[in-house]
């Protein structure tokens, strides 16, 4: 039996901007696969070394890209990441870029305990569209969509178009 072809999806943006409430739901829906960077380098200890500014380990970038490679080549997955030139370009089929106004965020990463240069540094990320300008240099400019991820109704059309473009590519492609 052939299986169905499905796409890889990235979602992508600041910390805080909504990626993993929007990639969870949207495998909930899809039944696409979703894989949080984060989470599987933590997983795997796919560092190499430590940050000490950040306070955080460095990600060991082509092991992740490695480890990855095979599920990517046989498509359905949902890849959460805040930031997104370090995957090979052929991997996904459209990249969302999820943006929060700075005010929001700055509440958002608050909440989650952020304080001092490090909340700085990621609203800063999120006022320079650094991750947009990333993604829009890593990838086809295209496939490249920014989504507003402010309010749950922002949330919920953000879903329902994406299941709808990942059903029409089905559609297209099977
Ligand atoms: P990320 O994975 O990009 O760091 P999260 O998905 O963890 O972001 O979301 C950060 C916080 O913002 C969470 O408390 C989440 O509930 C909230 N949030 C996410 N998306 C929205 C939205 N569209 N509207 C309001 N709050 C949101
Ligand atoms: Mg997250």
């Amino acid at each position: 039996m052939k299986m169905r072809k499905r796409p890889n999806v990235l979602l992508t943006g600041t910390p805080g901007v909504g990626k993993t409430t929007l990639g969870k739901e949207l495998a909930q829906r899809t039944g696409l696969t979703y894989v949080n960077i984060g989470d599987l380098a933590q997983e795997g200890q796919l560092y190499d070394g430590y940050d000490e500014e950040y306070q955080c380990p460095i990600l060991d970038e082509d092991r992740v890209v490695d480890e990855l490679d095979e599920k990517m080549v046989e498509g359905g997955a949902i890849v959460d990441y805040h930031g997104c030139d370090l995957f090979p370009e052929r991997w996904f089929h459209i990249v969302f870029v999820l943006r929060t106004d700075n005010t929001q965020l700055y509440t958002r990463l608050e909440s989650r305990g952020y304080a001092g240069k490090k909340l700085q540094d990621n609203v800063q990320c999120e006022i320079f569209q650094t991750i947009y300008e990333e993604a829009m240099e890593a990838y086809s400019e295209e496939i490249v969509h920014q989504l507003s991820s402010n309010t749950p109704e922002d949330l919920e059309r953000n879903l329902e178009q994406i299941v709808q473009w990942i059903e029409q590519w089905m559609k297209d492609h099977n």
